[in-house]
């Protein structure tokens, strides 16, 4: 069993309308079934999906929320905006954004961003990712997926790793179950969250800082699908206990 991961070379800052399927097609020799990883950070810039708090006008929910943090109202009303449910608001603020995804302050990042601005997560994380994958196959006549990813912590542990948010042509998860163990037992649970470990294997590459990487492609895994979205991975309310349980520690 092999795989390759590597960076793509010399990309440039991104900026506002710049098309960054074009960009990394001029970098990189695609192959079929390449798994082409992109950093949220640069399809914020590319879509421009960035602010600055000079726009925002905080209301009373979001000033509450911000005394407890010491934090900018009006950053607090950009994180509002973005979440159609608060899980969490302090001393961490959980949200689900408008896309479903659950995470601090609705991924909203001043790092890798020119100073005084903020980035956003993309809108509609899958939209983005067929967006440009459809654009990287009609230039490049190559059949590949595409993982947009971002970093976030995860429960119960210290640290950040690189984790999905949106998905082209790669279903999230591989379902194990009814195969079979080393010892012939059936898999009855088991189902492996591939598009997250695909983005922590990239994000090593990737970096947090200054590197200029914001785009690896995995090659090797041959795991390209037919239509897939990263919603295939996000509980539904009913089953999530997890939920439902910060749910009630709100209303103590
Ligand atoms: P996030 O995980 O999506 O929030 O993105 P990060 O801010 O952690 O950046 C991931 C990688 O992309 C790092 O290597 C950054 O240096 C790089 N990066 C971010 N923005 C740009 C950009 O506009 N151009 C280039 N070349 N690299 C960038
Ligand atoms: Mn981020
Ligand atoms: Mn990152």
């Amino acid at each position: 069993m092999k795989m390759q991961a590597f960076t793509v070379e010399n990309i440039p800052l991104i900026r506002k309308g710049d098309d960054v399927a074009s960009i990394i097609c001029q970098r990189a020799d695609i192959e079929d079934n390449d798994i082409i990883v992109i950093a949220s950070t640069i399809i914020a810039k590319a879509e421009g999906r960035v602010f600055r708090l000079e726009d925002i006008i905080a209301g009373d929910k979001a000033e509450k929320i911000a005394d407890k943090h010491c934090l900018d109202p009006r950053f607090i009303q950009a994180v509002l905006d973005r979440s159609r449910e608060v899980l969490v608001e302090h001393p961490i603020l959980l949200v689900e954004t408008l896309n479903g995804h659950v995470c601090i302050k609705a991924g909203i990042d001043d790092s890798n961003v020119d100073m005084g601005y903020f980035a956003d997560l993309p809108e509609d994380a899958d939209h983005s990712a067929r967006t440009i994958g459809e654009k990287i196959e009609k230039l490049t006549g190559k059949k590949i997926s595409i993982i947009l990813t971002d970093t976030n912590g995860r429960a119960f542990k210290t640290g950040q790793t690189g984790i999905a948010i949106g998905v082209y042509k790669i279903h999230p998860i591989k379902n194990w179950k009814g195969k079979k163990d080393l010892f012939g037992n059936k898999l009855e649970i088991t189902e492996e969250a591939i598009a997250d470990e695909i983005a922590g294997a990239a994000n090593l590459l990737m970096g947090e800082g200054d590197g200029g990487y914001p785009v690896v492609i995995l090659r090797g895994l041959g795991m390209r699908s037919d239509e897939a979205s990263i919603k295939e991975m996000y509980r539904n309310d009913r089953e999530d206990i997890i939920k439902k349980g910060l749910r009630c520690l709100n209303k103590v």
